[in-house]
């Protein structure tokens, strides 16, 4: 059995190249539970959340990590987060009905000639942008592997799997080498270009279902990996009063008026867990008397 929600971290003895596994399980289902994804669409959103806590595995940062697919495809957004603590959450919009029988859930069916984007907002909530790549076929393994190309300029191979009530994913990279004592160039390339193709025989279900020791052993028998202990996975929303407060002060008294005066009051529901935020006349009127000062922009996401 594999570590339930974690991710672990595994290197190859006496070459720069290391790798992770993620295994998403209660936090996987707790992350999608708001929603009736259709089943392609979930998978994609299991996808991309294994692939945010993998980045921000591999990138250094304090914050959260947001992966964001925009396309005009059927699913025309779709985010997945993932903190510096391993908090995930995401979701995705689509047309339903724009999703065409049979179509497989290919990435380029599902959010067309989009892009992909990886940003980081640190807790001073300043976003800067790590990278933007844009959806060219393949899928969106494909799509991160030229992100870490460009932007990172780290050799990396990834492999996801995302069902119902699980997902999971495997990274390999090769890092700068300054720490290696005695091992060629040519040799790191051999093993690089070995353990890449081993790789690439690991199945969807292999992945879903053997435990990290079963599955490096399975690839890589004959090499000293080393696997280090699990970090935990878990779902967790940012969301909050003050957060929503905020986006209706930023959507400016005229707009939440006509909603008290059709609606009688204001009702907010969080898109990443669901949560509900209901404004009466009197919230809403303090919202707008609140002095301009704490008037800041902020964000949902
Ligand atoms: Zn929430």
């Amino acid at each position: 059995m594999h570590s339930p929600d974690s991710i672990r971290r595994f290197l190859f003895e006496h070459y720069p190249v290391r790798g992770y596994v993620v295994h998403l399980d209660s936090a996987w289902r707790a992350a999608c539970e708001p929603t009736d994804y259709r089943p392609e669409v979930q998978q994609l959103l299991g996808e991309a959340l294994v692939s945010a806590t993998l980045l921000a595995a591999t990138l250094k940062f304090e914050g959260t990590l947001t992966l964001q697919l925009q396309g005009p495809g059927p699913v025309h957004l779709l985010v997945a987060q993932c903190t510096d603590r391993h908090a995930i959450r995401g979701v995705a919009r689509y047309r339903g009905e724009e999703i065409g029988a049979g179509s497989g859930g290919q990435l380029r069916q599902l959010a067309g000639e989009g892009r992909l984007s990886v940003s980081i907002e640190t807790n001073a909530q300043t976003a800067r942008y790590q990278g933007i790549v844009p959806l060219s076929g393949g899928d969106l393994a494909g799509c991160l592997e030229a992100y870490f190309a460009s932007s990172e300029q780290l050799p990396t191979r990834l492999w996801l799997a995302a069902e119902a009530d699980r997902a999971a994913g495997f990274l390999l990279q090769r890092v700068p080498d300054h720490e290696r004592a005695g091992v060629s160039d040519a040799e790191v390339d051999e093993l690089w270009n070995r353990v890449g193709h081993l790789a690439a025989t690991l199945t969807a279900r292999e992945l879903l279902d053997l435990s990290e020791a079963r599955l490096l052993r399975r690839l890589f028998a004959e090499d000293d990996v080393r696997l280090f202990s699990p970090t935990p996975v878990f779902f967790q929303c940012r969301c909050s009063r003050e957060r929503v407060t905020g986006l209706l002060r930023s959507l400016g008294e005229p707009e939440v008026q006509s909603i008290l005066d059709e609606r009688g009051s204001v009702e907010v529901r969080c898109e990443f867990c669901n949560r509900a935020y209901a404004f009466d006349r009197i919230d809403c009127a303090g919202i707008f008397r609140a002095p301009e000062s704490t008037q800041a922009s902020v964000r949902l996401q």
